[in-house]
């Protein structure tokens, strides 16, 4: 008997037991994208005929299994629209929050390269609710959501500039040569500015110049103390 259990077990997952039946629609309530019960929306983790009865039987048989024929047609068709239109709310929702966390990143930049002070997050996000409630009110939510305080605007410039380097090491890691361009000069400050460039080359001859490094030099400037510079780069 057991025998006979497991080679009908495996005869069904040899012969596509595990392949969506387009039956089960009418049969159980359920969707055939990665099986989703029409009615309570649980997904059915393995795509079994007897996994799906199952579900079926045990939740749904006896409130469900009165509807025939059309009646059961229709009943499948309003379930499918309304799991359709909560599927579309959803991707409206995670593209929505895509788009606050994108422009949240993009002012963080442009707060950091105009070189004011990160609270200014706050100050702009006042003007875009005044700018939404006399043009555009609808947009308001949106407004209200995104996260432009002073914490969350230093956070995504330190995520920023490590991306930088990521990337930059990236680049780096695919030339085949390298040169270096060093350039010291005074800031306003009075303290010296060792600025690094780098250029190289990649194996397809893609040239690839980038500001490395700024180093701020205290005490003397003497050729050993850029080159200590230069190494710590
Ligand atoms: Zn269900």
């Amino acid at each position: 008997m057991a025998s006979a259990k497991r080679r009908r077990c495996d005869t069904e997952s040899c012969h596509g037991g595990r392949v969506f039946n387009p039956s089960w629609t009418t049969d159980y309530f359920v969707q055939s994208t990665s099986i989703i019960c029409l009615i309570c929306l649980e997904k059915i983790a393995v795509c079994k005929s007897y996994n799906v009865n199952r579900h079926h039987t045990t939740k749904h048989a006896v409130s469900y299994d009165k509807f025939k024929g059309q009646f059961r047609i229709d009943k499948i068709e309003l379930l499918k629209k309304t799991f359709l239109a909560q599927q579309s709310v959803m991707k409206t929702k995670v593209i929505s929050s895509y788009s606050v966390t994108k422009i949240s990143f993009l002012t963080a930049e442009a707060i950091s390269k105009s070189g004011r002070p990160f609270c200014t997050g706050d100050l702009l996000k006042n003007c875009l609710k005044i700018f939404c409630k006399e043009i555009c009110p609808e947009k308001t939510p949106t407004v209200e959501d995104l996260s432009l305080s002073l914490l969350t605007v230093a956070r995504r410039v330190e995520d920023l500039s490590k991306n930088i380097e990521l990337s930059l090491k990236e680049i780096l890691n695919k030339c085949e040569a390298y040169s270096l361009a060093l350039d010291e000069s005074t800031d306003r400050g009075d303290t010296a500015q060792l600025a690094i460039f780098i250029r190289g080359i990649t194996s397809n001859f893609e040239v690839i110049e980038e500001l490395l490094d700024i180093n701020h030099m205290k005490d003397t400037k003497r050729g050993e103390d850029i080159l200590s510079e230069v190494k710590k780069t």
